[in-house]
């Protein structure tokens, strides 16, 4: 029989009533900081708009890759492009025999149609087509600079202020405002801080404002809250829940490995407090989205941190933290990589022997995004707002002191996408090193702060290419024997995750 095997269920995290998955969180950093954290609840993949050939034209993608999950299986991929499926003995050997014969079975016809409904056979036409640009616009309010942790790589000048409300709808109005006049049909709020959780009232008279104004503009809305964990009260996750808010909590570790990064103001420990607040938002009602900062110092207790998320069936998202400041020498940047590409891999072990219902291909390797085609890394520059406190527009939160551009302007996504002189996030074809790269439309190139302060410039490769190109096999392999987990009985995958 053969056997084919994707995500033909979409379970994504949305789909399962929780989420936030695919932030964007830059490499040295920073927390919480995905731009496109809110816009994901749609289908992992959507199938190439194209008609289907007739079958016996059809021949393996250009481009297509397989790696081995057992004797039986294995998964195959066309990187940048396709859908990530399973192929079992008779399926492989259906493709390596492409291309059909008169007289061949229904059964292999329909194998070859999906296959290359799944992207990963074509007619002769092995060109990877250029992603199409997002549909959401999405905006970071910066609702206060109080927060009651220190964490190191915090890039936010605290201080006691907020926004006030009247600042606060200006700020809504001039979402809106912007995405009428772009078409965007969505917007995305990410409320956020400081601790954004500290000024509850003000999360809630902006959130209602903002659901008034998208249903009078007929416009999506999706928002979430950004948190750091340890404030939630029952009564603040209350208020969470009814406003219909997405959670995401930052937690690097289980315990040490989270305080070294994240402590509280006085310097003491936060884990504890963060783990309270996670467990008393599940009681709520509320699953939260757990973002994870990785260093080389804390990668060896991820293990411990995933397997106790799986427990509990919670999302979660990995970036990277790593210092470019030129001053290490390449011995040791090189013994850093190595770590992390060793540390990652005993982490992605923990997934391979539980893995979720929802697919991982978004959220496990810094800000790569392989369940999708996209041709920037995150949202800055294109389809991002972020408004601080006094209603100034930067193009991201980690330039906030650089603000360019003011909600009082007819069209602050116009000042930003013009702007040649502040940071920019190029597209993937502008990044030389990138332009040609297999895995460019899965990978986009990496954070463009990082990129510059590691290289001086914009349009060159992520300072994490290296961890990228080494554990890209790796994710996708997992993927592999997650989709399997959940196809095959479970005996059977106990044997192939230990191999
Ligand atoms: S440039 Fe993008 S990836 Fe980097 S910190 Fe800003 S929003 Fe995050
Ligand atoms: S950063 Fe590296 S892996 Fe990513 S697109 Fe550029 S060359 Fe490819």
């Amino acid at each position: 029989m053969i056997d084919v095997i994707w995500d033909q269920a979409h379970h994504t995290p949305c789909s399962l009533a929780v989420s936030l998955a695919n932030d964007c969180r830059s490499a040295t950093i920073f927390q919480d900081c995905r731009p496109l954290a809110l816009q994901d609840c749609h289908p992992l993949w959507q199938p190439p708009r194209r008609p289907t050939p007739p079958t016996q034209s059809l021949r393996p993608h250009g481009m297509l890759r397989t790696l081995p999950l057992d004797d039986e299986f294995q998964v195959a991929f066309v990187p940048s492009y396709s859908q990530i499926a399973v192929l079992n003995r008779e399926a492989s050997q259906l493709l390596e025999r492409l291309p059909l014969r008169a007289g061949d079975s229904i059964e292999e016809q329909e194998a070859i149609k999906q296959l290359f409904a799944l992207g990963l056979l074509n007619d002769g036409n092995n060109a990877i087509p250029v992603p199409e640009a997002p549909q959401v616009l999405v905006a970071w309010l910066q609702l206060t600079n109080a927060c009651n942790l220190r964490c190191g790589y915090c890039y936010i000048q605290k201080s006691g202020e907020s926004m006030s409300v009247a600042t606060a709808q200006n700020a809504v109005d001039a979402v809106i405002r912007t995405a009428l006049q772009h078409g965007y049909p969505v917007i995305a709020l990410k409320y956020a801080g400081g601790e954004a959780s500290l000024r509850m009232d003000l999360v809630e008279q902006t959130h209602r404002y903002a659901q008034a104004q998208a249903a009078r503009y007929e416009l999506g809305l999706q928002a979430g809250l950004l948190s750091n964990g340890t404030t939630l009260t029952p009564r603040r996750l209350d208020r969470i829940a009814s406003l219909g808010l997405r959670l995401m909590i930052s937690l690097d570790g289980m315990a040490a490995d989270n305080d070294r990064n994240r402590p509280t103001i006085g310097g003491g420990s936060s884990s504890g407090t963060v783990i309270a607040g996670i467990e008393r938002a599940l009681v709520a009602g509320i699953t939260p989205d757990i973002a994870i900062t990785v260093t080389s110092a804390s990668v060896d207790g991820l293990p411990d941190l995933l397997a106790w998320l799986l427990n509990r069936n919670l999302p979660f998202s990995i970036s990277f933290y790593r210092e470019h400041s030129g001053g290490g020498t390449t011995h040791n940047l090189r013994a850093d990589e190595q770590k992390l590409i060793t540390g990652m891999r005993r982490a992605y072990a923990v997934i391979a022997r539980h893995p979720p219902r929802w697919s991982l291909t978004s959220t496990l390797l810094d800000r790569a995004d392989l369940s999708r085609a996209h041709r920037r890394t995150c949202a800055v520059g294109e389809n991002y707002l972020v408004i601080d406190h006094h209603g100034q527009v930067a193009k991201c939160q980690m330039t906030l002191d650089q603000p360019i551009s003011h909600i009082r302007a007819a069209n602050p996504l116009d000042v930003i996408r013009l702007d040649q002189i502040g940071m920019r996030n190029l597209a993937v074809e502008e990044k030389e090193g990138c332009c040609t790269c297999d895995w460019r439309y899965w990978c986009a190139g990496g954070c463009a702060i990082a990129t510059y302060r590691a290289s001086g410039s914009y349009d060159a490769r992520s300072p994490n290419c290296t961890i990228y190109q080494s554990l890209y096999p790796d994710v996708i392999r997992l993927e592999g024997l997650r989709l399997l987990h959940w196809h095959l009985p479970h005996d059977l995958i106990d044997d192939i995750t230990r191999m």
